[in-house]
Order: C-alpha cells, then sequence, then structure tokens
C-alpha cells in the first residue's frame, strides 16, 4: 500500500503538472469507484487544481470552489501520467482525470476493487476522510508520545494506525523499528524515555530519508513503480537476506496477509518471535489485515 514517502512523491510529481490547470473532465469505468453522490461528479469538471495534499494515505486534488477529489489507493492502486485522452480500455484502469496537458489515470492490479475515490466539499469534507492520525513533521516528541501512548499497544500496532500516527503502513513501520532498534512486540506502555528519543528520531529520520529519495526520483519522471518493496530499505520485504546493520539474517512475523520484518539481534535482543502463534497470541495489539487497519475511523 502506497505510504507517506509514495503518496508525497506522487503529489510532487502532480504539482507541476496539474496546479493551475482546469480539470477538463473524469472518466471513470467503475461505477464502485465513486463512493460520494454529493457533490456530484460533474462539480469538479471544468474547475482549475488549486493545491494538492495528503490526508493520511490519500491524495487529495483541491479545485476552485473548494472541492475536492480525494483517491485512497489501498494495496493495489497506482497512478500514472499519460498522453491526453488516454484509453481506458484495460481492465485495470479504473478513472481519467483529463487536464489539458495530459491524463491522470488511476489502475488498480488484481480482482479486488478497493480503491476509491470521494469528491468532497471544504475543510469539513477532507475531516470526514482523515483518520485522525498525528503528521510527524508538525509533531514534537511528546505529541508524539502522547498519541502513541493513548492505549498501551505494540510498536507495530501503534505506528500503523492512522487514528494515531498519520500515513505509515507496514513497509515504513518495518523500517522505522528496525532504524530505532526496537522490537515490533514492545508495548508502548512499556517504552522507556531514552527509547521514545529513538523511536521518535528514527521514524523522522525514515519519513524525510525516503521522502527524499522518492522525490528525487519524482523529479526524472512520473513514479511509475511506486512499491513496498524497495531495494535500498533495511528490513521490509527483507527476509532471510543480512541485516545492514549487523549481517545476521532477517526474520519474519507472518499474519493474515501480511509480514513484519525484522532483525533480531539489532532489535529484539537475539529473541525469535514466533509467527502465526504469535499474531494470535496479540489478538488485536496486532495489525490483522490492511484493509482492517484502513477502515479504522477517528475515535
Ligand atoms: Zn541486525
Amino acid at each position: 500500500m502506497p505510504e507517506l514517502p509514495d503518496i508525497a512523491a506522487y503529489i510532487s510529481a502532480l504539482e507541476p503538472l496539474i496546479v493551475g490547470q482546469p480539470l477538463l473532465g473524469v472518466r471513470l469505468t467503475s461505477a464502485f469507484l465513486l463512493r460520494t453522490a454529493q457533490p456530484p461528479l460533474a462539480s469538479v469538471e471544468g474547475r482549475v487544481v488549486r493545491e494538492l495534499r495528503r490526508i493520511g494515505k490519500r491524495v487529495a486534488i483541491g479545485v476552485e470552489g473548494d472541492l475536492w477529489l480525494v483517491l485512497h489507493l489501498m494495496i493495489a492502486g497506482r497512478l500514472h501520467w499519460r498522453p491526453q485522452g488516454a484509453m481506458l480500455s484495460g481492465r485495470n484502469n479504473l478513472a481519467a482525470f483529463d487536464f489539458p496537458n495530459g491524463s491522470l489515470v488511476l489502475t488498480e492490479a488484481g480482482t479486488k476493487r478497493r480503491a476509491s475515490l470521494h469528491i468532497l466539499s471544504g475543510e469539513e469534507g477532507l475531516k470526514s476522510v482523515d483518520p485522525g492520525g498525528i503528521d510527524i513533521f508538525s509533531s514534537d516528541i511528546y505529541s508524539f508520545r502522547i498519541a502513541l501512548t493513548a492505549e498501551n499497544r505494540t510498536l507495530k500496532r501503534a505506528l500503523t494506525d492512522p487514528r494515531l500516527l498519520s500515513g505509515i503502513g507496514n513497509a515504513y513501520s518495518d523500517e522505522i523499528l528496525h532504524a530505532a532498534q526496537l522490537s515490533p512486540i514492545t508495548l508502548t506502555h512499556k517504552l522507556e524515555p531514552h527509547e521514545w528519543e529513538r523511536l521518535y528520531a528514527s521514524t523522522l529520520n525514515t519519513l524525510e530519508l525516503w521522502i527524499g529519495r522518492l522525490r528525487a526520483e519524482a523529479q526524472t519522471g512520473f513514479p511509475e513503480k511506486v512499491t513496498a518493496f524497495r531495494k535500498d530499505m533495511a528490513v521490509h520485504g527483507r527476509y532471510e537476506q543480512p541485516c545492514p546493520r549487523c549481517g545476521d539474517k532477517i526474520l519474519r512475523i507472518r499474519y493474515a496477509d501480511n509480514e513484519t520484518n525484522y532483525c533480531a539481534r539489532c532489535q529484539t535482543g537475539g529473541k525469535v518471535l514466533a509467527d502465526r502463534s504469535l499474531s494470535r497470541l496479540l489478538g488485536s495489539d496486532w495489525p490483522r489485515t490492511l484493509d482492517e487497519l484502513e477502515a479504522l475511523k477517528r475515535r
């Protein structure tokens, strides 16, 4: 699922292309994509794009009149920039947003249709799709700690809960925890002050590092290869490969439709965490599926 750095890269690639341009029209091939009835889709057509924003893991395109097109890519949704009027013939093509200089096309791989489009009005409308997690870049260590300790959760669950922290999913939480040298199953109420400092700094640094990398890539061309598995990642998607810090093999905890990767020597004091039985034991303290996490709403 595209996370904060991926969404940031999409937005920085799209800004020079569509801000100031009129949205000539929207073509949908799947009626299911659009999840709102009011304001109608036609109300955004012909309006000039004013600004782009990230709302959690969503891309929000704001047009004149404070109307917003909000796209959630979920797991397999991706954006593409194609020549104006690009055909939507393949079954993965769900929508095209036509501008005078090109078309922004939304695709979704696979058979499940989870990506969504909301047409919303004003700040109130945007708030209705915002799970409410804090933005790490406008938070200090105190608000970070308050957000993550609202409930006694495993670090993995707390970092990926969109009600607590904005924009972080399975991939970047693995990277953050490895950078912080903390176990994914440590409970937030057990964390020592020096560990909070490490976790906060690692969250900021990891996201800054990846936003920088992905934005730099987006300068050279529209981000067509958005993936949760990047070759320069330290642990995520690197099961059985050597840890870049200590050289030990990366381990995993598997659960429903996903896995967490970690290094035992660097993060758990050498302790191997058993997989399926562990996630059963942790119950609600462990993210079961990505869909389930994304369904979490503001309290
Ligand atoms: Zn290691």
